[in-house]
C-alpha cells in the first residue's frame, strides 16, 4: 500500500484526484477494510514526511475542480497544518505527554488490560482486528482512529496517552501533532469537555456492517483535565539565509526540490535520522524501515540536483563544523533533541507554517475562515 517513493506517491495522488476525490466527502467516513481504501486519499504516510506537501497536493487538487466541490478535502489537508501551529504555540501540551507518559508506562507495564489491548487479546473483536490491522498495514482510516482511541479510553479505561504511544509506534504517518491532539480530542481534553463516544451503530454502519455485536461503553463521561495551556508568543521569522551554508533538513520535509528554500545555493544538505536510542516512543521496525528509505528516496533524488548530500544520524550533528540551518523540525522528538544537544544552527521556516500558524491561536472553526486567504496565498 505504501512504496516509500516519491513517485509512487505523486501517482497515487494524481490518481486520487483523477479518480476519487470528487466523491471524497460523501464516502470518506467509510472504512470498507485495508483492500478497498480508494474513498480516502491514504496520502498521509508521504504528507506527514513532507513527501508531499500540503501546497502540491492543494495546487493539483484545484487545478481539476473548483475549490467548493473538493472543500472538505481542502479542510482536511489543512487540518494538519492547524493542528501542528496550534501545538507550536502551547509546546508544553507535547512536554507534558512525554513526561507523564514515562509514570504511566511504568504503572501499567505489566496490566493485563494494557498487554491485552496491544496483543489484539480484548473480547471486542472490532477492535482486535483494528490491532492487527495497525501492525501489518502501519494505516488505520481517520475514523477508525475515533473508534480505536474511544474504546480505548472509554470501554477498555486504558490512558489516552499509552494509545497514543501505540500509535506513533505502529503508524506511518505518526505526527507528534496529529495524534497527540487527536488524541486529547477523543478523550474530552482538547475541546474541554467534548468527548467522542464510538458507538455500536455508528461502527456497524460506516464499516458496512463488517463487524457485529460490538458491546462498549456508549454513556461515559468525558475526561477531566485540569491543566490548561496559554499561548506561548512566537514569530517563525526565518534568519537572512546566506549562499553557501549547510542546511540539515528532518525526516518530515523529505521534498527538498518542492521546497520555497531551494533558490539558495546550499553547500551541503545533510538529511538527519533520528534513532530508536534517541526516542522517547521507539518505532515499529517497518515504521523504521519505512522512514529509513524515505530518506534514501531524498538522496538519489538531491544527488540529481548536483548538490553535496549525506544521511546523518541526528548524534552525529554535533560534529558539523561551520554553522548551518536547520529546516525547522516542528515540536516533537527531533525538536526536542536540537534544542537539548546542538548548537550553532539557525531554524528556517516554511512559508506555508509561518503565514498559517498566526489562525492557530482558537479553534478550526476559526481557522477555517482563514482557508481562502491560504489558498489565495500559495496555490
Ligand atoms: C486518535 C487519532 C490519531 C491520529 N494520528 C495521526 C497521526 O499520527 N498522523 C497523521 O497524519 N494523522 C493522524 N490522525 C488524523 C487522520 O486520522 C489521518 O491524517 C488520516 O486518517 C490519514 O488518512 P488519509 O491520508 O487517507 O486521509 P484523507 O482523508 O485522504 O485526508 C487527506 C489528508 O488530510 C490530512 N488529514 C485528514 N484528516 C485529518 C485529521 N483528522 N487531522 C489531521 N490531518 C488530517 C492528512 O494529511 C491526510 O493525508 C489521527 C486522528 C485521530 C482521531
Amino acid at each position: 500500500m505504501f512504496e516509500p517513493k516519491r513517485d509512487f506517491a505523486h501517482k497515487k495522488l494524481i490518481s486520487f484526484i483523477d479518480n476519487n476525490l470528487i466523491e471524497y466527502s460523501k464516502l470518506r467516513n467509510f472504512d470498507f477494510g485495508p483492500d478497498q481504501r480508494r474513498n480516502i486519499s491514504c496520502l498521509s504516510p508521504y504528507i506527514t514526511h513532507g513527501v508531499l506537501s500540503e501546497i502540491e497536493v492543494m495546487n493539483l487538487s484545484l487545478k481539476k475542480f473548483p475549490f467548493v466541490k473538493i472543500e472538505k478535502f481542502i479542510q482536511e489537508v489543512l487540518w494538519r497544518v492547524y493542528w501542528k501551529g496550534w501545538l507550536e504555540l502551547r509546546p508544553s501540551v507535547w512536554s507534558d505527554y512525554i513526561i507523564n507518559l514515562q509514570a504511566i508506562r511504568e504503572k501499567y507495564k505489566e496490566d493485563p488490560k494494557y498487554l491485552e489491548a496491544i496483543e489484539g487479546k480484548t473480547n471486542i473483536e472490532c477492535f482486535n482486528e483494528w490491532v492487527g490491522e495497525l501492525k501489518t498495514y502501519n494505516y488505520l482510516h481517520n475514523h477508525t482512529r475515533m473508534w480505536f482511541a474511544s474504546i480505548w479510553i472509554f470501554t477498555l479505561n486504558l490512558p489516552w496517552q499509552l494509545g497514543a504511544e501505540f500509535f506513533l509506534k505502529h503508524l506511518y504517518d505518526g505526527d507528534a501533532a496529529s495524534n497527540t491532539l487527536g488524541w486529547r480530542w477523543v478523550a474530552g481534553i482538547q475541546t474541554q469537555g467534548k468527548h467522542y463516544l464510538a458507538s455500536e451503530w455508528n461502527i456497524k454502519k460506516f464499516t458496512n456492517n463488517r463487524f457485529q455485536n460490538i458491546k462498549l461503553n456508549e454513556n461515559a463521561p468525558t475526561k477531566i483535565s485540569e491543566k490548561t495551556y496559554s499561548i506561548a508568543k512566537k514569530d517563525f521569522v526565518n534568519p537572512e539565509i546566506n549562499n553557501d551554508k549547510t542546511l540539515v533538513i528532518f525526516e518530515n520535509n523529505l521534498s527538498f526540490e518542492m521546497l520555497d528554500l531551494k533558490k539558495f545555493q546550499f553547500k551541503k544538505i545533510i538529511l538527519a535520522s533520528n534513532i530508536d536510542e534517541l526516542r522517547q516512543i521507539k518505532l515499529s521496525d517497518n515504521v523504521t524501515k519505512f522512514k529509513t528509505n524515505l530518506l534514501h528516496d531524498q538522496l538519489e533524488r538531491i544527488k540529481t540536483l548536483s548538490i553535496d548530500c549525506e544521511i546523518l544520524t541526528i548524534d552525529k550533528l554535533k560534529d558539523v563544523k561551520d554553522d548551518y540551518y536547520i529546516l525547522y523540525p516542528n515540536v516533537g522528538e527531533n525538536l526536542d533533541y536540537i534544542l537539548s544537544k546542538l548548537s550553532g544552527y539557525k531554524f528556517i521556516y516554511r512559508e506555508l507554517d509561518q503565514f498559517s500558524w498566526g489562525f492557530c491561536n482558537k479553534g478550526f472553526f476559526n481557522f477555517k475562515g482563514y482557508i481562502p486567504k491560504i489558498i489565495t496565498k500559495f496555490t
